[in-house]
């Protein structure tokens, strides 16, 4: 009869799709179902009285002894006790009959995997499955608990039963790597925070994949971790292609005429391009990487310097630019280089280095410094010249008043019909001679700045006047009407010097004349702006001549300017009227410049800012005398 029992108890046992044992109340194995000698590995053959503790169950159940115990005490006689860690639940029944020595527990183990819900988990293995990431998850004592297939199949397992239970320590990773591992793993599960890291991994089949992985701390309902979620992303390809990019960028780098190079913030160099590591001593620019200014050849003063500079960039956040001449370690030649630094800074803004670009300008520097050089050597032949040109005409000069004064007695003298041509020619000529040699030695006592300023109380309409009278007999001829407007609002007096500023009018007026053959010569003067003491004067000598050329405008004022050939044989002149007009409007501290059309004419301006107040006083004065 009893055993007829058991064998009904045992065959109802096996009908239960989980595994199951029925325990005595000492806990002693009494019964187990097929699905228990299924699911549990080495599960051993008889097991009958085996104390349940004892059993070495592989995969472990989600109690310990001492847990079940203490939940044995606080149950009431007839009760469903539950145990679970997010892998597995059990489910155990305790039935006690009316002798308490009878008491018996059926423990009914649920793995998640074989639940109920079956259908729900093997689409969400499927999911899992069909994901391009090695998806795993191990419990608390870091067996691997399930992954989807791409992962079971890389380490070289058929079937998911037979990865369950496994460690890192299965596959033939090499211990440095198995303790890394162990260690991110324990560390996740005791900070509960995910870890994120990417490594090269050799799989069992000998393939190195480079993967990013994330490792996520699994929590069951009462939020107490219960293992470790793994997923890992194959980023070789990508990998791949950032070391493609690296190489290009790094051949730019290289191809680069400039020196590059850049340095973390302890100015300890991260990378730079060959020609920094040869100039340093070295062969590759690898071999930068780590050193400090420090560790080449340079002297004390310039890794203060250099580092002095370095740590500026770093605190200011602002880039620093020098030229300077560099003796390089590696090579032992000074190059002169001009240094951009600029800082590095990360996505979020802070600064993480230094940029450091040079560009080796010796050869620029030298063929500055030949220019100069030369500028200098023919600024030099041009100041003797100048220094020749007015000595001769000094020299001359002399010489030459005793032939004009000659010339002059020689007019008074009676002469005949035949010679007076040759005596009016001569004169001509002899007055010419005189006009160029004295512009010479003007031009050049201005060059040289020995052209004196006597300063007095000057009329400006009385200087324009007196200058009208030199022209007038030209413009008369040639029937040009000359103009003057200058209004009572322009001040009658100032400051100035009433000599030069005849000589600037008069040369204006005598050009305006001389390349005008009709219509009017025009002189006004107009006050820009006044104060009790200042007046802005601007004075414009206008024509209806012949103009000037646009492209000659720009060095009308040049010394020797002389327009065109075709001019230059139909007006007779030096070339320097308008350099001496320029540099004395300079000297009274004015401005000059022209606007002119071709064929239509043109107008020389001069702007002035005269002195009033001290020739009042000086008019009072002479209103005194
Ligand atoms: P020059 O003694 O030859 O007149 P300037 O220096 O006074 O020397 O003038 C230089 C040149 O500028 C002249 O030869 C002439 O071609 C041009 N020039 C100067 N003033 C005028 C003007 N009012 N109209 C046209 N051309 C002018």
């Amino acid at each position: 009869m009893v055993e007829q029992n058991l064998i009904n108890r045992q065959t109802l046992l096996d009908l239960v799709d989980n595994p199951c044992f029925i325990v005595n109340q000492h806990l002693q194995v009494c019964a187990w179902n097929q699905a228990a000698s299924n699911y549990f590995n080495y599960l051993e053959d008889n097991i009958t009285d085996c104390n349940f503790f004892d059993l070495n169950l592989d995969p472990k159940l989600p109690f310990s002894k001492t847990e079940l115990l203490e939940a044995l005490t606080k149950s009431s006689k007839k009760d469903t006790l539950c145990f679970e860690d997010g892998f597995t639940r059990c489910e155990l029944h305790v039935i006690t009959d009316n002798t308490a020595t009878h008491s018996q527990i059926i423990i009914k183990v649920k793995p998640y995997l074989l639940c109920e819900d079956q259908e729900k988990l093997n689409l969400l293995q499927n999911i899992i499955d069909n994901l391009p990431e090695y998806v795993y998850w191990k419990n608390t004592e870091l067996e691997y608990q399930g992954g989807n297939a791409r992962m079971i199949a890389e380490l070289g397992f058929d079937n998911l039963n037979d990865f369950i239970g496994k460690t890192d320590s299965c596959f033939g990773w090499g211990n440095e790597r198995i303790e890394i591992l162990k260690k991110i793993d324990k560390e996740v599960i005791l900070s509960k925070k995910s870890h994120t890291s990417t490594e090269e991994v050799t799989f069992s089949s000998g393939k190195i994949k480079t993967l990013k992985t994330s490792k996520i701390p699994l929590e069951n309902c009462k939020n107490q971790v219960i293992g470790i979620l793994g997923i890992s992303t194959d980023i070789s390809n990508e990998q791949k292609n950032n070391d493609n990019q690296q190489a290009l960028i790094n051949r730019l780098i290289d191809n680069l005429p400039e020196y590059v190079y850049w340095k973390n913030t302890n100015l300890e160099y991260q990378g730079g391009n060959l020609l920094v590591a040869q100039m340093l001593g070295l062969k590759t620019s690898k071999d930068m990487i780590g050193k400090t200014d420090l560790d080449f050849n340079w002297s004390i003063e310039r890794i203060q310097e250099l580092n002095s500079i370095d740590n500026q960039i770093i605190s200011s956040g602002e880039m620093h630019t020098n030229t300077e001449d560099v003796l390089f370690p590696g090579v032992q030649q000074t190059q002169t280089l001009k240094t951009s630094k600029i800082p590095l800074k990360n996505d979020k803004g802070d600064i993480i280095g230094i940029l450091g670009i040079s560009t080796d300008i010796t050869e620029q520097k030298n063929i500055e410094r030949k220019l100069a050089e030369a500028k200098n050597l023919t600024e030099q032949t041009a100041c003797a010249k100048a220094e020749f040109v007015a000595n001769v005409s000094h020299d001359i000069q002399t010489p030459m008043h005793g032939i004009a004064s000659i010339m002059t007695m020689l007019t008074r003298m009676p002469y005949n019909e035949k010679q007076a041509p040759f005596i009016k020619k001569l004169n001509q000529a002899i007055k010419r001679l005189s006009k160029l040699i004295s512009e010479v030695l003007d031009f050049s006592k201005l060059e040289k700045n020995q052209f004196e300023i006597k300063l007095q109380s000057t009329n400006l309409r009385n200087v324009i006047e007196e200058n009208f009278i030199f022209v007038e007999p030209l413009a008369d001829k040639r029937g040009v009407r000359l103009e003057l407007d200058c209004p009572d609002t322009v001040p009658r007096h100032f400051n100035s010097d009433p000599h030069l500023l005849g000589r600037i009018l008069g040369n204006l007026l005598a050009n305006a004349v001389k390349f005008t053959h009709d219509g009017f010569v025009k002189v006004k003067a107009e006050c820009i702006s006044e104060t009790a003491t200042m007046a802005q004067i601007k004075i414009s000598v206008t024509d209806t001549g012949i103009g000037i050329p646009p492209d000659k405008l720009k060095f009308i004022f040049e010394p020797f300017a002389r327009v065109g050939l075709s001019d230059s044989s139909r007006y007779k002149g030096t070339g320097l009227g308008l350099a001496i007009t320029k540099k004395l409007v300079a000297r009274l501290g004015g401005t000059i410049e022209v606007q002119s059309k071709l064929e239509q004419g043109s107008t020389f301006t001069c702007v002035f800012t005269f002195d009033k107040q001290t020739y009042k006083i000086q008019d009072k004065l002479t209103a005194l005398d």
